[in-house]
């Protein structure tokens, strides 16, 4: 419904499976009080300027709280979000910005070793793991970079299987 309304008004929609953001130029008082937030996702020099998969939603959210204008806007879709950190070497699930899981790896010779996977025991069973896995693959992919599962789930998840049969 928000998101109706907010492109009826003028609002650009930006959007992945856990958040939508509105922006709207035309009040934007380009103050940058979003790019100071997070580079990485409010960039003015890149097109599209925002780019969702660099940080949780929850992290989202709270820059776009701090937005003067109210140029943005946002709709939380789901408060778990699900994220890769290179300068980590993990995936990582967030919690309204509380890290509840982790896919961990080592970088050896351009492959990446899972080492560990592991979800906080009141957020098991909700798929988690697997989210956190498929995200360092998805990053493996687009680097070009092969992987390794040591850890036993995603092991599991990836041996034998035709879909993986590219990173490993
Ligand atoms: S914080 Fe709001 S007003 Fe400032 S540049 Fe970003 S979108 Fe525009």
């Amino acid at each position: 419904m928000k998101k109706e309304e907010l492109e009826a008004q003028g609002y650009k929609t930006y959007e992945n499976e856990d958040i939508q953001v509105f922006w709207k130029p035309r009040i934007c008082q380009h103050a940058g009080e979003c790019a100071r937030g997070n580079f990485n996702v409010f960039n003015p020099q890149r097109r599209p300027w925002i780019d969702l998969s660099q940080a949780p939603a929850t992290e989202i959210a709270d820059i776009i709280d701090r937005c003067p204008s109210k140029a943005l806007q946002y709709e939380l879709l789901n408060p778990i979000s699900v994220v890769f950190e290179e300068e980590l070497d993990r995936a990582a699930a967030y919690d309204r910005g509380k890290l509840i899981g982790e896919c961990e790896f080592e970088d050896s010779d351009n492959r990446w070793i899972i080492m560990h996977t592991g979800v906080r025991e009141a957020y098991e069973g909700k798929g988690i793991a697997r989210k956190l896995v498929l995200k360092v693959i998805e990053a493996a992919r687009a680097k070009g970079v092969k992987i390794l599962p040591v850890c036993s789930y995603a092991k599991k998840l990836m041996t034998g299987k035709e879909e993986f049969k590219d990173v490993i």
